[in-house]
């Protein structure tokens, strides 16, 4: 009975023994770590097409470049990245799809919540393959090109219209460190921005 006892006492003493919760806490750790390590930005940021380099939109219906006039007196709040038709949309970092929907101006749009007060947003997109409240991982295809919204003119070259928000202000996403590129042609003639040949000609957000 004595020496049952001890034996006891003896096992239980292994979960007082440091390596025990030593050993668990790594486990614990480590599986933490795996399970968060799909969603580690591994860049700054990712490129949201796959044309590379990144080329800014100049079409005669507009220019695609961040804080390029708009009518109305308003500003381009983002960048217009020309891309194929159907090609895929891509987080630019790893976050939360906050808002999936269509609007007038920006057609079918995803808005993505990022860490450190930072949203992104898409618009323009022909198919959207995430829903609001998903995960979704740097460089994870949520989408494809489109031409919604009023990019709709057959004028206006395939395009994704990406916004970066930073605590509620539109940011260039070339702070970012998103290399881009200015496209070599030009339009030449640019016709006089009006409602409705305007990227952003219905504003919102
Ligand atoms: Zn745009």
């Amino acid at each position: 009975m004595k020496r049952d006892g001890r034996r006891v006492s003896r096992g239980l003493g292994v979960l007082a023994r440091p390596p025990f919760w030593t050993g668990l806490a790594l486990g614990c750790g480590l599986t933490a770590v795996a399970f968060q390590l799909p969603y580690v930005n591994w860049h700054l940021v990712a490129p949201p097409v796959d044309a590379l380099p990144l080329t800014i939109r100049q079409d005669a219906k507009g220019d695609g470049r961040f804080s390029a006039p708009r009518s109305g007196g308003r500003h381009h709040r983002g960048i217009d990245l020309s891309a194929p038709l159907q090609s895929p949309v891509r987080a630019i970092r790893s976050g939360t799809v906050v808002q999936v929907g269509s609007h007038r101006g920006f057609g079918r749009f995803v808005e993505l919540e990022h860490r450190h007060s930072l949203h992104s947003f898409y618009a323009h997109l022909g198919q959207v393959t995430v829903e609001v409240g998903a995960r979704v991982r740097q460089g994870q295809q949520i989408g494809t090109v489109g031409k919604t919204g009023n990019a709709r003119h057959p004028w206006i070259t395939p395009h994704l219209h990406l916004e970066v928000v930073k605590d509620g202000t539109p940011i260039d996403p070339q702070t970012l460190g998103l290399q881009v590129v200015e496209s070599a042609v030009r339009a030449v003639e640019r016709h006089t921005p009006s409602e409705d040949d305007d990227d952003d000609a219905s504003g919102g957000v």
